[in-house]
């Protein structure tokens, strides 16, 4: 699949109020600064698509991108800010979980993982989530050209591992980067596969 095509169409804080649910979906969750609105300006080839949810205020909202005129893509708000309130949090996970719960035409979601990062807490519990709640996603490891291939290698194996604790078959993942464009293909190529899943 090729995008040749991307253009932002709206930014929502409830599920309610998203475009109506008439064309397959795919969206893009990660903590803030995993490299979500990089990933998503590669894969779409636009330099600063994502950008207008990393405006000050546009990044608490659920972002809807269309794209070849066929498919939505979606930037959910970036989650696990150190210092966030409990009440910033709660309204953080009540609209993105409503949201993922509910939106009929979602696909798939991807989880962004930084590369370079051990396994984190908030990234282990969404992942869990999104299992015990049966919804389909693919883990997305960004920004590996910052590390060697050995590194890479290592730090893989460690998160396949800790996942294997929880999962008898191992979620699938794409290696990434904004940088270099590595996953661009496998990206797409998932999509393409699955877009005419029925919803
Ligand atoms: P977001 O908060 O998840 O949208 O993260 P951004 O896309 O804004 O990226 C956070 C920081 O990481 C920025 O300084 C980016 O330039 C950098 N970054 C993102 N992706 C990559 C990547 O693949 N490689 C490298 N080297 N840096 C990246």
């Amino acid at each position: 699949m090729q995008i040749k095509q991307a253009r932002f169409v709206i930014s929502n804080t409830t599920h309610l109020k998203c475009p109506s649910p008439d064309l397959p979906e795919y969206a893009f969750i990660g903590r803030s600064n995993v490299g979500k609105s990089s990933l998503i300006n590669m894969l779409t080839g636009r330099k600063s698509l994502a950008k207008i949810s990393g405006t000050p205020g546009k990044t608490q909202l659920i972002n809807h991108f269309i794209i070849n005129e066929k498919w939505y893509l979606v930037d959910l708000p970036g989650f696990g800010f150190a210092k966030i309130s409990k009440s910033i949090r709660q309204k953080w996970e009540n609209m993105t979980w409503n949201y993922l719960i509910n939106r009929s035409n979602l696909i798939t979601t991807f989880i962004l993982v930084d590369s370079r990062l051990e396994p984190q807490k908030a990234d282990l519990e969404l992942i869990t989530w999104f299992g015990e709640k049966n919804l389909s996603f693919v883990m997305l490891f960004t920004k590996i050209d910052k590390l060697s291939k050995r590194q890479l290698l290592i730090n893989v194996e460690n998160y396949k591992k800790r996942l294997s604790k929880q999962w008898e078959e191992l979620p699938l993942s794409i290696i990434t980067s904004a940088k270099t464009g590595t996953g661009k293909e496998d990206i797409l190529a998932y999509i393409a596969e699955t877009i005419n899943t029925n919803f």
